[in-house]
């Protein structure tokens, strides 16, 4: 089963993509995840797109076609939840047709709806664990008192550079702008299940699994 996970920064399309990692086994391809190991690896890609990505603007399509490209050829596992990806309709067109090369089907788009207000809330107190990806919230899932992560033991919190107000404003609009007609899109391909990402993570996750089960 091939799904994406589409809605605004801050929805927590990262936390649920974690949460079917482990139920579902399936593999989370997070075009953001793979730009910031570009970045951080010093490559000349990551040196293109890390004021692009300071800004809150989108990087190309090209790019992270390109990038998405590589991992459909590798192991599949129990599918793939894009997370981040697509972002325009030209990524869209492009994950349809890359599908389809590797014998492939989308098989739901599962939008997670949030109001601006919360998403604000929830970036700016978010952190991630360094070891393992674990996302955490400074308000409703703190970092354990003894500071190391609960699922990896790591110490290494992590926060994003681009996690700030002014950035947040920008990616915002570039979502509002370049990827909300991508529910239009899907809701007319018959692939659309909006589920209320609201909730606490545990409701989230079973309205989720509900949706694609049906
Ligand atoms: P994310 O981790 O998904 O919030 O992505 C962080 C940043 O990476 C975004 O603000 C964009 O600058 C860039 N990015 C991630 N995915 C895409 C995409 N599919 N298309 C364009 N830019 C992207």
């Amino acid at each position: 089963m091939n799904i994406i996970l589409l809605g605004p920064p801050g929805a927590g399309k990262g936390t649920q993509a974690h949460h079917l990692v482990e139920s579902r086994d399936m593999i989370q391809l997070s075009t953001g995840d793979m730009l910031r190991e570009a970045k951080d690896s010093g490559s000349e890609m990551g040196r293109i797109v890390a004021d692009v990505m300071a800004r809150g603007d989108l990087v190309t399509d090209d790019i992270v076609i390109g990038l998405i490209r590589e991992k459909l050829q590798g192991n599949k596992q129990g599918g793939f939840i894009f997370d981040g990806f697509p972002r325009t309709l030209a990524q869209a067109d492009a994950l349809a047709d890359l599908l389809e090369e590797q014998d492939e089907t989308l098989d739901a788009v599962v939008e997670l709806r949030v109001d601006d207000e919360a998403l604000v809330e929830r970036i700016t107190a978010r952190s991630t664990c360094g070891g393992c990806g674990e996302v955490y919230n400074d308000i409703t899932k703190p970092w354990p008192a003894d500071g190391k992560c609960a699922k990896c033991g790591s110490t290494d919190i992590k926060r994003r550079s681009d996690d700030n107000e002014d950035s947040l404003r920008n990616r915002l609009m570039e979502y509002y702008k370049k990827t909300s007609p991508l529910l239009g899109y899907y809701y007319a391909n018959g692939q659309l299940a909006s589920v209320d990402g609201l909730g606490d993570i545990d409701e989230v996750k079973a309205a989720i699994a509900a949706a694609l089960d049906k």
